[in-house]
């Protein structure tokens, strides 16, 4: 173990623009591994715990990423004309040619001689994250050190790749070395698709080391997550739950929806341990049952989750009827479910998909399988997209039900903030809102509607008085009028009598 004195040493020197003079952290013995970041004080959810800057970053580049992008400032770049003329087998942006960063990358690259310098190759321009460690400064290559590396057989083979597309690849030993530590510590600490070290379904296209973050542990239901500032690319790392004094800081590098059988492979093959947290320890990942899938007797209505005995085929156990079944067994389970819902997702109707999950899905798998949330989670992705086969009312209605489904396996597994839940929160906020005014909307409508009708009730009673006036006017005038005569109105006729007299 790298001492943690030394460690913290390093770090100050890398923080010293933007450390507090009063930090919430300090670096600790850790209960998890070796050594880790300790609250030095009780953090409240949402406080920020510490910030970090890259110590090196450069473009992901990954086969299938498109290569026109700056490699000083990684912004996109049109896809003509954007390789450094000098020579050196970068792509940067005219703005980022005239920087230090690139004369230093640029002499470098070019020293090497890159065989195809106008041509954009994946290997050259993903390789330079790693190449900057050689011009860091002695301070700052100690501290690539103090990380965790993980030196497993394949840590070599990036440098060893990059050179053959160099004429001139330096054969110092020294160098070479210092290259493969940095790979390796990028791929234990480090940002990158390939590593998957994200508690946010953020992707990225870049790779980074955040050295601070880097000595940060892992655990399945971590206490801190991170966003990122978008013109630094600092990254801010915020306290998800309340965190007591003393406690041990913590972030995840698996996916939060995968179950413990995939979670182990993944920490044990990329990351190199073997997770010990509350979750990895109960069999019902604290009653989510993200990897839970129904019982092989018909008659029985249990779930059935996998062992914790940390093989990577363990056996399988109904919790209601104790019946046990094979890890092969319970795979051809999953992989049917996930089969028939990928196909549907794969159908391109979102309709038909929603229509599945809604419907179908859970007479053969339990809604709380990671098979079924994802599904959920690219709907909902889909749906942010837009431009899909659905009414407006199924997408609202969908995002609504999703959204609190999702939200509510994160309350399960005891997840406090991210960047996901809040972006969920957001959604549902707004689709809350947006059937509120609805029925605020409808309220008023109604509320117009009683008026008229009450007007019109009014203008009928009116009107019912009015003839009702009328008629008693005509009984009256009828009765003071003789019998007989037909108009109430004319003046009445010359009784007999007078005529006789005249
Ligand atoms: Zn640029
Ligand atoms: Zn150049
Ligand atoms: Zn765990
Ligand atoms: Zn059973």
């Amino acid at each position: 173990m790298i001492c943690p004195k030394r460690t913290s040493e390093l770090l100050d020197l890398h923080l010293a623009p933007f450390k507090d003079k009063d930090p919430a952290w300090e670096i600790g013995v850790s209960k998890i591994a070796g050594r880790g970041v300790v609250a030095t004080r009780s953090l409240k959810r949402g406080e920020i715990i510490f910030r970090d800057s890259p110590l090196l970053i450069g473009l992901a580049a990954h086969e299938e990423d498109s290569l026109n992008a700056c490699s000083v400032c990684l912004k996109m770049l049109p896809d003509t004309r954007f390789m450094c003329r000098q020579g050196c087998g970068l792509p940067v942006c005219s703005l980022c040619a005239k920087k230090k960063q690139h004369k230093s990358d640029c002499d470098l690259f070019k020293s090497w001689g890159p065989n195809e310098p106008d041509v954009a190759n994946s290997v050259i321009i993903r390789l330079l994250c790693v190449a900057r460690a050689i011009n860091l400064s002695k301070e700052q290559r100690d501290l690539i050190y103090c990380l965790q590396a993980n030196l497993d057989n394949n840590h070599r083979t990036e440098v060893r790749n990059a050179a053959k597309c160099f004429k001139n690849f330096p054969t110092d030993k020294k160098l070479i070395e210092i290259m493969n530590r940095t790979v390796a510590v990028l791929r234990t600490n480090g940002f990158d698709k390939t590593t998957d070290r994200t508690n946010d379904n953020q992707e990225f296209n870049y790779r980074a080391l955040y050295p601070l973050f880097g000595v940060v542990n892992h655990d399945c239901i971590p206490n801190a997550y991170y966003t990122f500032e978008e013109k630094t690319n600092n990254m801010i790392v915020r306290a998800a739950v309340d965190i007591p004094e003393g406690f041990e800081v913590t972030t995840t590098y698996t996916k939060l929806f995968t179950g413990n059988i995939a979670r182990h492979l993944f920490l044990k093959m990329k990351k190199g341990f073997t997770c010990k947290c509350s979750r990895c320890s109960d069999p019902t990942e604290k009653g989510a049952f993200i990897s839970g899938l129904y019982c092989r007797d018909t008659n029985c209505t249990g779930l059935v989750v996998p062992e914790i005995s940390g093989l990577p085929h363990p056996n399988w156990n109904c919790l209601e009827c104790k019946q046990k079944s094979t890890h092969a067994q319970m795979m051809k389970s999953q992989d049917f479910a996930s089969g028939a819902i990928n196909a549907k997702a794969n159908s391109n109707s979102l309709r038909t998909l929603v229509q599945y999950l809604n419907e179908k899905s859970d007479s053969f798998i339990p809604n709380s399988n990671y098979v079924v949330v994802d599904a959920k989670m690219s709907v909902l992705q889909r749906l942010q997209q837009g431009r899909e086969d659905c009414s407006e009312e199924l997408a609202n209605n969908t995002r609504l039900r999703y959204c609190r489904d999702i939200t509510h396996v994160m309350d399960k597994l005891g997840l406090g903030d991210s960047l996901l839940r809040s972006q969920l929160e957001e959604q549902l906020r707004r689709e809350e809102e947006r059937r509120a005014k609805r029925l605020a909307d409808e309220a008023e409508k109604q509320r117009k509607l009683a008026e008229l009708q009450a007007k019109a009730a009014e203008a009928d009673k009116l009107l019912e008085v009015l003839e009702k006036e009328q008629k008693e006017q005509a009984d009256q005038a009828a009765t003071a009028a003789p019998a007989g005569t037909a108009d109430p109105g004319t003046a009445p006729a010359p009784p007999p009598a007078a005529a006789e007299l005249a």
